[in-house]
């Protein structure tokens, strides 16, 4: 029996944890329920919905640590603008 072959492009996938959308560095799909963590760190169990079923009301914003580690590690350059304030607040010294 033949099957049908579905590809993924890896580096096209960028998980949505509360409405910010994140870059991960994963060399296969997960399972489902399977903890993925995100280049900033943030880590969640995947999950997986046909692109239909996004959310139109709610668009997910970028994650800017992400960015920022995804270009540091490619030698790319900051944005001409540099970085908007970072998503995850970052505790200031006393
Ligand atoms: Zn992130």
């Amino acid at each position: 029996m033949s099957t049908a072959l579905i590809y993924i492009n890896l580096d096209a996938v960028h998980p949505i944890i509360n409405s910010v959308w994140h870059r991960t560095n994963i060399n296969r799909l997960p399972s489902s329920g399977e903890p993925i963590t995100m280049l900033c760190g943030a880590t969640a169990p995947a999950e997986f919905e046909g692109a239909a079923h996004r959310d139109v009301i709610r668009v997910a914003r970028q994650c800017w640590d992400c960015e920022r580690v995804y270009r540091e590690k490619r030698g790319l350059p900051a944005p001409p603008n540099g970085y908007p304030e970072p998503a995850h607040p970052v505790p200031h010294p006393r």
